[in-house]
């Protein structure tokens, strides 16, 4: 259990400590119409974790009340997910299916009450007749049917007398209530449906409200856990299992936010899309945020866990970047997996003064991680590097083989190029080079100076494999439809080369492909006579670099990385670093991410330290510091960047001032990185002040509240999430200018 408690553990300890439950059962309720996604895992972890630290129970239920979207097949793809996460449900799985009788029964009970009836208005008309957020609704004159009118036409219902649609039940509550889930909600519809467990024994079936308290209250809940958009539902929960006069204990309904990661989607509706539409290669295609996907890439159940312990529960939703969930694997497999050579685009280079055979001595692990093991590296007269590990003109801070600048052979010598051969058309094909005999690894008496150490692998001994590229799913942060798909999420290289041991010995299931990142044999495609593996994760986050790339020679590594060996890989923490980075995520309270780049980093981390100097704002200015100052100090020296600490935190100041919003910062920043000049000044000149008057941005809001009716309609009827088209349509208008929070306060208003 994490150290600080979350809000639901108090609410769970309080209800012990009172006497109000004597056992905590929580339930993890999936509808199984797809398979489980990481905003599922996140609901697994807290509902079984609690149950787990409180020495109780959760069940695993699948809330099966819509037979046209569910299968077995999802049923089977939850429970591996729960197992595979490490929880167990004990020794049954439950369906809300199990209870329809049950279900039933205290439907009639409601009816016998007074309290439910046999609606026979269309969809549209009980639509319509719920009125608005500002319009009480109507009642339908079935209301006033009779106990047994009602009683005789819900038992025809079940029946299967009437078609779909023709009638519904519904709760007798409140058509005027402000909560408008509390105008006689549903409880029962008719659906001519086959079912995957009750086949056609039922013709109607419970709606979510009714089912779920209920199913709660039958297997003795104690703590019902969900996400806020049930929020408004809970009223119905209590309504219903208070009216039923049931005996207590009864469950309570309590919610957290829902887990959303950027450059994907999550719901299983939008999955099952591109799943269908073959966008993907079904549920476990590893660039799927589905757990199934997740498993068949490669991340680890540690990883998972991990993540969702550092994300916490809280009651506001949030946008948690991915990179977040790829730090946590990478972060587990540092420390666990074998680090091995594979050449992934090759270049043949020949040893011109090399020959015969030898086998080098080879550690799987670096020095710092507690495990033992080591190959043989065959090496011989031929052997591959990588193809962008040469370069015939490189830039200035390009560490690799160039005419004139030696490498060494990870593990092995260092090698000098002679002669570039090139085909017809230019392409470079082959290099011809040197090795120096004194230069090997472990034992080096040259003298010679290299900067970096490469991957490579002996041609005669090379075995062939498959490597499949994985690239996030989407190319937006917010992607809205199949058109944001990333065309480049799936790259395969059918012919890259490894270093026989991995597939020899496959001491491993995953391995650090040095320089390259992650890898794991995939659990299915693999076999011994054609491998495959899949890349989990990089070894650092390339996607944040990725746009800078576009325009800047093919690949500088920052020139102030001076680790020889070590170039590309991710080394444990030193004691320092790791000093810096308790600082930073304790007492800064600065995200773990960003605290690991600091920390890394002494340029970085000096900055930062002289900033937060002049001005105390460890969030803001740590953002500012790892993303535009680390871009900025990868392309020049420390000493010759034209910004200073003061500089930054001055314009830390006007973001936190609200003189500026982040997003101008940023523009802001591309200035002072440019010519030096105080940000001030900068946004003086540009007239980049954030508007904040309400005055200036009201008509603004209303203009676009004119153009939209269509969006303004929609939103009145209950799409919320319109809220953020009304306001990125403002913040567009002023160029990014406009406060966002006024912005926000000023459009919910006005929409009302
Ligand atoms: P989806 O929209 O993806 O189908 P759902 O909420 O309909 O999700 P269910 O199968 O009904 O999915 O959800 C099972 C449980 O998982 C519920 O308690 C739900 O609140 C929780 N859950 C679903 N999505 C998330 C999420 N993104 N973050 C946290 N919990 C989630
Ligand atoms: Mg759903």
């Amino acid at each position: 259990m994490s150290e600080s408690k979350d809000f639901l553990r108090t609410i769970v300890e309080e209800d012990l400590k009172s006497g109000k439950y004597k056992e905590v059962i929580t339930r993890f309720p999936p509808e199984p119409n797809g398979f489980p996604h990481i905003g599922h895992a996140k609901s697994i972890c807290i509902n079984f974790g609690i149950a787990k630290d409180y020495n109780g129970h959760c069940n695993l239920r699948m809330d099966d009340t819509n037979p046209t979207k569910e299968d077995t097949k999802y049923v089977e793809a939850l429970k591996d997910a729960v197992q595979w996460l490490g929880f167990d449900w004990g020794k049954n799985v439950y369906f809300t299916s199990d209870y329809f009788s049950k279900i039933y029964d205290y439907a009639i009970k409601l009816i016998k009450m007074n309290k439910a009836y046999v609606d026979s208005l269309t969809e549209e008309e009980i639509r319509e007749y719920r009125g608005t957020i500002t319009q009480g609704g109507k009642r339908s004159i079935y209301a006033n049917r009779s106990i047994e009118e009602n009683l005789d036409l819900l038992e025809r219902m079940k029946n299967g007398e009437f078609k779909d649609g023709e009638h519904v039940l519904r709760a007798k509550i409140d058509m005027s209530a402000a909560n408008m889930k509390m105008r006689d909600p549903l409880l029962y519809r008719i659906r001519h449906a086959h079912h995957f467990r009750t086949a056609d024994d039922w013709c109607i079936y419970p709606m979510y409200d009714f089912a779920h308290c209920l199913s709660d209250y039958i297997e003795g809940v104690s703590h019902s856990i969900c996400t806020l958009e049930f929020e408004n539902n809970r009223d119905i929960y209590d309504w219903l299992l208070d009216t039923l006069e049931l005996k207590l204990p009864r469950p309570y309904q309590h919610e957290f936010a829902r887990l959303g990661i950027n450059y994907t989607v999550m719901s299983k509706r939008k999955l099952l899309e591109l799943v269908d539409g073959k966008y993907v290669n079904g549920w476990d295609d590893p660039r799927m945020p589905t757990i199934a996907g997740y498993k068949r890439r490669g991340y680890t159940k540690e990883s998972i866990l991990n993540f969702c312990d550092q994300i916490g529960i809280a009651k506001a939703n949030s946008m948690v970047d991915v990179a977040q969930l790829e730090f946590c694997i990478r972060d587990d497999l540092n420390q666990k997996v074998p680090r091995v050579l594979c050449v992934l685009d090759p270049l043949k280079v020949t040893i011109e003064n090399y020959e015969g055979n030898e086998e080098i001595d080879a550690p799987y692990y670096p020095h710092d991680v507690p495990k033992d093991g080591s190959r043989k590296l065959p090496f011989s007269k031929n052997i591959y590097i990588e193809r962008d590990d040469f370069m015939e003109n490189p830039p200035k801070g390009y560490f690799r083989l160039t005419p004139t600048q030696p490498v060494r052979l990870r593990h092995g010598y260092i090698i000098s190029c002679k002669e570039v051969v090139k085909d017809a058309n230019g392409n470079i094909i082959e290099i011809i080079a040197q090795y120096y005999p004194e230069s090997k690894s472990g034992a080096d008496t040259s003298g010679i100076k290299v900067s970096s150490a490469i991957q490579w692998v002996c041609a005669k001994e090379a075995k062939t494999v498959e490597v499949r590229l994985y690239d996030r799913l989407f190319k937006n942060e917010a992607p809205e439809g199949l058109e944001d798909l990333n065309p480049d999420s799936l790259k395969i290289i059918k012919n890259a080369i490894i270093e026989p041991a991995v597939i020899i010995d496959r001491i491993d299931e995953r391995f650090q492909f040095e320089r390259q990142g992650y890898f794991y044999a995939d659990p299915i495609d693999y076999t011994n006579e054609k491998p495959v593996f899949n890349k989990i994760v990089g070894l650092k986050d390339s996607w944040a670099k990725k746009t800078k790339k576009e325009t800047a020679p093919k690949i500088i590594d920052k020139p102030q990385v001076q680790k020889v060996q070590v170039v590309g890989e991710i080394e444990a923490l030193n004691e320092e670093q790791q000093a810096l980075f308790d600082k930073y995520t304790k007492k800064l309270q600065l995200n773990n991410e960003v605290s690991n780049i600091l920390a890394r980093d002494k340029d970085l981390s000096n900055f930062y330290k002289d900033a937060l100097a002049v001005i105390n704002s460890p969030v803001t200015l740590a953002n500012i510091v790892v993303n535009e100052v680390a871009r900025e100090l990868k392309q020049t020296e420390i000493s010759k960047v034209k910004f200073t600490p003061i500089q930054i935190a001055e314009l830390v100041k006007m973001v936190d001032d609200e003189v500026i919003s982040s997003k101008i910062a940023k523009e802001v920043f591309e200035d002072m990185a440019k010519a030096g000049i105080n940000p001030s000044k900068i946004v003086e000149d540009k007239g980049l002040v954030q508007i904040s008057d309400p005055i200036i941005i009201s008509p603004i809001i209303d203009d676009i509240i004119a153009k939209n009716p269509d969006n303004v309609e929609k939103f009145r009827a209950g799409n919320t999430k319109l809220l953020g088209f009304f306001v990125g349509q403002v913040l567009k208008t002023t160029g990014g200018k406009a406060n966002p929070t006024v912005v926000n306060e000023l459009v919910a208003l006005k929409l009302k």
